[in-house]
């Protein structure tokens, strides 16, 4: 594990510490949050609370509007999950304040990325830089989110499975970036990380300290691996998200990002043919269930999804994959939902 780099930020395991975040923001501090977990979390803070953001929207601009209304404060505080983290990232970077991090559940990696997650007339871009205090990862606020939040956790780690192969896959044909050369090195590196992860599934699932633990350091390397490899993705991402995103673009629906990850690590280790069935059951380990209809979505989504996957990548000029070159078909989408029925069944 990366644990000592210096491009992973510094994370604090421990129980009570939402409490102490009063203590040692630098006064008046801001929190920036959800206005659904606020009224749990606002006994918390104290007088020298200055303001709170509620996370509205991620468009720049409004974003940029609203963080300059905000009053003159000395520290900012992210309490949430992704969004509210991103936010707080925004608002540090824009007004040069310090942060303090405190994710509220384990989905995404993004506590862990300098970047911030912003729209652009819809469009994300990852923009700013922000490295947090200390990162604060309280079991017991962990542990009453949803367990599924928690567990899908683990797409954005299952993912390097994938995505290894895809750069392997584009270097060999020739169709890799001249500014992220294959390098073995850094897909070991991924490994090792996937691999100490994959031996705590059954503690993921259960989300006990052990979990919270091993999880919390996957996203942690997955999220400083980014600029650590100089801004290089390819060895933490694939044709997995490119399925994700072509998901939410065609079917325009919000989604708890693991699970359609998940669920595009399992197809594109089946269009790989790289250790699919094993994968599945993985997934199936952990607990995050990658039926479309536990995401709200139809298979007739998902397979309209992987017909128009190679011009959707094509169109958005995503690195080459998998996806470049596999021909769906109908008896391929059969198979996969064969499987994926039956194994969650
Ligand atoms: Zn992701």
């Amino acid at each position: 594990m990366m644990a000592d780099d210096a491009s992973s930020f510094n994370t604090i395991f421990g129980r009570g510490l939402i409490g102490e975040l009063r203590h040692i923001a630098h006064r008046p501090y801001l929190v920036v949050t959800m206005a659904d977990l606020w009224p749990r979390f606002a006994p918390h803070f104290d007088e020298h609370l200055a303001a709170v953001h509620f996370v509205e929207t991620l468009e720049h601009d409004a974003l940029a509007h609203a963080v300059d209304q905000l009053p003159a404060v000395n520290a900012v505080v992210g309490l949430g999950g992704g969004q509210a983290v991103d936010v707080a990232k925004f608002v540090a970077w824009r007004r040069r304040l310090p942060l303090f991090q405190a994710p509220t559940s384990l989905t995404v990696d993004a506590p862990w990325g300098h970047r911030a997650a912003i729209r652009f007339g819809g469009h994300v871009r990852y923009i700013g830089w922000a490295i947090p205090q200390a990162v604060y990862v309280d079991y017991d606020v962990i542990q009453s989110a949803p367990a599924l939040l928690n567990r899908s956790g683990i797409g954005d780690i299952l993912c390097y499975h994938t995505a290894h192969f895809d750069w392997r896959l584009a270097h060999e044909r020739g169709r890799g970036e001249t500014r992220w050369p294959y390098d073995e090195a850094l897909v070991a590196e991924a490994q090792a990380v996937l691999e100490q992860v994959w031996a705590r599934l059954p503690d993921i699932y259960a989300v006990n300290a052990a979990g919270i633990r091993a999880l919390a350091n996957g996203l942690r390397y997955g999220g400083g691996t980014y600029h650590a490899a100089g801004w290089n993705p390819r060895h933490v991402e694939g044709v997995e998200h490119f399925f994700f995103y072509a998901l939410e673009y065609l079917t325009g629906k919000k989604f708890i990002h693991g699970q359609p990850v998940c669920l595009g690590v399992y197809l594109g280790s089946l269009m790989q043919e790289n250790r699919a069935e094993e994968m599945l059951a993985a997934i199936r380990r952990a607990g995050v269930d990658i039926r479309p209809a536990a995401m709200g979505v139809t298979w007739d989504e998902v397979a309209a999804t992987l017909h128009r996957l190679r011009r959707y990548v094509t169109e958005n000029g995503l690195w080459y994959t998998v996806a470049n070159e596999f021909a769906v078909t109908d008896s391929f989408i059969a198979h996969a939902r064969a499987r994926i029925e039956a194994v969650f069944a």
